[in-house]
């Protein structure tokens, strides 16, 4: 491997022919999302004696590509060009053009004396800082990313009206649903949009009927062109205001205006939200939101390390990657402690850092998450009683649900063993590891069972964050 600082143009015709051979062979065997990122940047330079050479952008490309896929790229080459056939790597770093930027959460203030006339009258209560650009695409949210551009490019002119996003808390629904009022606000400035919590709109809603405004209130609203209602679960048990939502949705979808709605779990789990409500949430497309796999979560790291101006080598990303897997703010927040700790002390980013932090991370979750808790998010997922969970009952669902119970309580509490059995109606500790040990053979062979134990974990964490 050698370092360069240009690009080199190969002159030899079959460059290009043998590196299209080889991403066929490569494509065929990696999921969409690691091509995409680890291969599609790649740009073959020159082949010579049958070495295909090729361009990586990074150091760390290099040393994520040669520790992962190095075989692949062996066998893809050697298809491409015979037994003889092999690869070198050339590194060419592409500078940065944006200054590296560190995301402080922007204030909107407007200047009624140099607002322009045409400038709305209202705050959208967009942050400008969520857009497509910086969302990164992985399998997780494939289908939400796919749809909420479409709609960005044409509001109301879809079939995805309502577009109801789901999933568990920092997977970037937010993200997504303001970077879609972000963008139609830049390609269609006329259009009125506004973002809103539906906490916030609760609030504002029992304030305006305090205050004598609530017709003015309901009047905002509607002359809207795009409304995006944040976090809709939280209309839950609010009766008043659900009334309220239902009429301006109403008027919304019969005049063809678009509307955004985020929620952590499926319209159909709305306990508590009004039928008439959820069955219109199905009138659009809903559309869920995935935890990263490990190359997502990868990719994420190395953008947002870039974009935060920092160097990280590809084995501490590895590590932060391995060991934080269930949000995309926890990585986020992982950066931010390892670029403080960093700045403040002039600290080299070490792996030990990086494994304290990840530390640091990990416990300050554990502390609020109780046994009793997971129980009744268990509970909660198979309608059992729990009640069940600690008598002697034998029936398979309950014992299933008493096991998943005991293992998300070690895996996610510091409880010993015989305070998670006590918890179980006085249980042996080596019935909890039995269960343990059970649950952890399934989840590797048994896709339901980890999908349940998933989406269990998610509620757990929106729970007590
Ligand atoms: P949610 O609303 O689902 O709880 P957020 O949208 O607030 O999650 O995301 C949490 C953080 O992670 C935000 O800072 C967001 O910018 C970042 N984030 C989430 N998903 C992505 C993604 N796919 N690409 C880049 N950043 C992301
Ligand atoms: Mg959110």
């Amino acid at each position: 491997m050698i370092a360069l600082d240009v690009s080199i143009n190969s002159t030899n015709p079959k460059t290009q022919t043998i590196w299209s051979d080889c991403l066929k062979v490569i494509k065929d065997n990696v999921p969409n999302m690691t091509f995409n990122t680890w291969f599609a940047p790649i740009k073959p330079v020159d082949i010579k004696d049958d070495i295909l050479t090729i361009q990586l952008p990074s150091n760390f490309f290099w040393e994520w590509i040669d520790e992962h896929f190095s075989s692949l790229l062996n066998r893809a080459i050697k298809s491409a060009l015979g037994e003889n056939g092999k690869i070198d790597y050339i590194i060419v770093e592409e500078k940065e053009i944006e200054e590296p930027k560190i995301h402080i959460p922007t204030i909107n203030i407007i200047n009624k004396e140099t607002a322009k006339p045409e400038q709305p009258d209202f705050e959208s209560d967009l942050n400008s800082k969520y857009t497509f650009d910086n969302f990164i695409k992985g399998e997780g949210n494939q289908l939400a990313r796919a749809a909420a551009g479409a709609i960005a490019d044409n509001p109301g002119g879809t079939s995805f009206n309502p577009f109801f996003i789901y999933g568990g808390v920092g997977l970037g629904k937010t993200h997504l649903i303001q970077a879609i009022g972000n963008t139609i606000k830049n390609k269609f400035p006329k259009h009125r949009v506004k973002y809103i919590s539906a906490d916030r709109f609760t609030v504002n809603f029992i304030d305006s009927l305090q205050s004598n405004k609530g017709n003015e209130f309901n009047n905002f609203y509607r002359s809207m062109d795009v409304l995006i209602v944040d976090d809709i679960q939280f209309l839950i048990g609010k009766e008043k205001t659900q009334d309220l939502f239902f009429h301006i949705f109403n008027a919304f979808h019969q005049s063809g205006k678009q509307i955004i709605l985020s929620s952590d779990k499926p319209p159909k789990d709305l306990k508590g939200m009004d039928d008439r409500l959820i069955s219109r949430f199905h009138w659009g497309l809903n559309a869920d939101m995935q935890p990263p796999d490990l190359e997502t979560r990868m990719a994420i790291l190395y953008k947002k390390a870039n974009d935060f101006g920092m160097t990280v080598s590809s084995d501490i990303l590895e590590y932060i990657a391995t060991n934080i897997t269930s949000n995309i703010r926890e990585l986020e927040g992982c950066l931010i402690k390892l670029l403080a700790n960093i700045s403040l002390s002039s600290k080299e980013i070490t792996l030990s850092l990086a494994k304290s932090i990840v530390g640091e991370i990990s416990t300050s979750k554990k502390v609020n998450i109780g046994i009793d808790l997971i129980t009744k998010c268990v509970c909660d997922y198979y309608k059992v009683d729990e009640n069940k969970l600690r008598d002697k009952t034998r029936k398979q669902e309950i014992v299933l649900a008493r096991q998943i119970a005991m293992y998300l309580s070690k895996e996610m509490t510091k409880s010993s063993l015989k305070t998670i059995g006590l918890h179980f109606g006085g249980r042996d500790h080596s019935t909890v590891i039995h269960a343990c040990n059970t649950i952890e053979k399934s989840v590797l062979t048994d896709n339901i069972i980890k999908d349940s134990i998933n989406t269990i974990k998610s509620k757990i964490e929106i729970s007590c964050s």
